[in-house]
């Protein structure tokens, strides 16, 4: 057979994305990682997981911007902590999670139900100091998209259930009480974020 002496293709390496991930607020403790596997073995939720948690770390240490943020990995991380305080090194899994979240959101890369859910969750709560089932609801399928709204038909049963049992108030409740503190405390918090950030 004829031999080729081809050299495989050279690998990307995108530094300049590992080093944004690294300036996140807690970013930078996935340089900690030593790749042990005890968050992949721990983790409740990897099967479903493009990646388990040592795996993305790795692939930001790497540089592979489209391959992390892509991945569904942060967005299917439930926030359990199991991983969390099962490190040797002490990773702050779920808050690197969340960074990632923001990171994602921030950059178009938001293409999950989770993440519509965050933005119509957290638009609510940041506008009206509290939670509203139906305009979160609301929310959610304007970001989703019509295709998700018939594909939510199929639980309309659950949703008429929920009403009948008042667990879906069909109105929303009064705005907490000055709404203008809340609204600066959360700008506050947004500056300071940003001047934590690492
Ligand atoms: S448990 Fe901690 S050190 Fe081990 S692979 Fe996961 S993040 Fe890395
Ligand atoms: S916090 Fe997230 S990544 Fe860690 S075990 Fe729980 S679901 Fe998995």
């Amino acid at each position: 057979m004829e031999q080729t002496n081809k050299l495989p293709e050279k690998v990307k390496y995108d530094l300049k994305f590992a080093r944004e991930i690294y300036s996140l607020e807690n970013g930078s403790y996935i340089k900690q990682c030593m790749q042990c596997g005890m968050c992949a073995i721990s983790c409740a939720t990897r099967d479903i997981m493009d990646y388990s948690p040592r795996r993305l770390f790795n692939l930001i240490k790497l540089g592979k911007k489209d391959e992390v943020m892509q991945a569904n990995t942060f967005w299917y991380c439930t926030s359990c902590c199991t991983c969390l305080v099962r490190c040797p090194r002490g990773v702050p899994l779920v808050d690197v999670m969340h960074d990632l979240k923001k990171y994602a959101l921030d950059n178009g890369y938001g293409d999950y139900p989770q993440a519509a859910f965050y933005k119509a969750f957290w638009a609510e709560v940041a506008g009206r100091g509290k939670s509203f089932e139906g305009g979160i609801t609301a929310r959610y399928f304007l970001f989703r998209g019509l295709d998700e709204v018939l594909k939510y038909m199929a639980l309309r049963d659950v949703g008429i259930n929920m009403l009948k049992h008042r667990r879906l108030p069909l109105l929303p409740p009064k705005k907490v009480k000055d709404l203008g503190n809340l609204k600066k405390i959360i700008r506050k918090a947004r500056e300071l974020s940003g001047k934590e950030a690492r």
